[in-house]
């Protein structure tokens, strides 16, 4: 995708196309919330631009969306930096700066270049992994937001599958939101899941919300529960998520997954 994109004018389609599935998105939450009796607006959207390159970053930016989430630390380094630069550059000095979220699964090595950019890391979901980015976020004088992942998958022994679901076991998560809390260089958020594959995610969501009022009850402060993707965010809504993760419903249909 060229990356002189102006960023406005009627020529660029696919800004339309996005506003277009902005739009049709935003009726689809505000439906979930009416139903959910919750008040409209009171879900996040983050839009998850992963295979997207930064000139759709930017698109969205100028539609007004704010938070983006990535889930490999190449590609999402990459795509901050170049969006960053296009930032400073005149076409683009008037729009906010991005909050990204990295929903990935997460190597121990990589959390010195996550830390770096990411705002928000949703998928924390160890001990061995908290104590890096501690580390990681000190030295470079940041304080990222954690999110606890949870699995949800009633059968966890497979471990994670194709999709990159992780999480720590529902039986650990209050562990792993400790070691959060107590760490001078990070920010206990909440919770993050992904729903089973091939399951009603009703149930999982439901599990998820019980877990994330035990952690609310220590850390009054883990306010966000990340919940919720393009095929599933009613039932997120229904269930509490205060934030949902949305692809291929903004964005379009990937490349199949590497
Ligand atoms: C890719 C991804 C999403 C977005 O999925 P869609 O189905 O395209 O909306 C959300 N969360 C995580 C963790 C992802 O990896």
């Amino acid at each position: 995708m060229a990356e002189s994109y102006a960023g406005s004018g009627p020529e660029d389609q696919r800004a339309a196309q996005l506003a277009e599935n902005l739009n049709a998105l935003r009726t689809r939450l505000d439906a979930a919330c009416a139903a959910a009796h919750r008040a409209p607006g009171a879900v996040a959207l983050v839009a998850v631009t992963k295979f997207f390159p930064a000139t759709d970053v930017l698109r969205l930016l100028r539609l007004g969306l704010r938070e983006f989430g990535e889930n490999r630390d190449q590609e999402a380094a990459d795509k901050a930096a170049r969006v960053a630069g296009a930032l400073r550059g005149p076409q683009h000095l008037d729009l906010a700066a991005p909050r990204w979220h990295f929903i990935g699964q997460l190597q121990t090595n990589k959390a010195r270049s996550v830390v770096s950019y990411a705002d928000v890391i949703e998928s924390v979901d160890r001990l061995r992994l908290v104590a890096a980015l501690d580390r990681a976020a000190e030295r470079a004088g940041r304080a990222p937001t954690c999110l606890i992942q949870v699995n949800l998958d009633p059968d966890p022994g497979a471990g994670a599958d194709a999709d990159g679901r992780g999480g720590a076991a529902p039986g650990e998560v209050e562990r792993i939101a400790d070691a959060v809390a107590g760490s001078p260089a990070l920010r206990l958020g909440g919770l993050m899941a992904v729903a089973p594959l091939g399951a009603d995610p009703r149930p999982a969501f439901e599990r998820l919300a019980e877990l994330h009022a035990k952690v609310l009850g220590t850390h009054p402060e883990a306010v966000s529960l990340s919940a919720g993707m393009s095929g599933d965010l009613e039932a997120a809504v229904a269930a509490g998520a205060t934030h949902v993760r949305i692809g291929s419903a903004l964005l379009g249909s990937r490349a199949p997954l590497r």
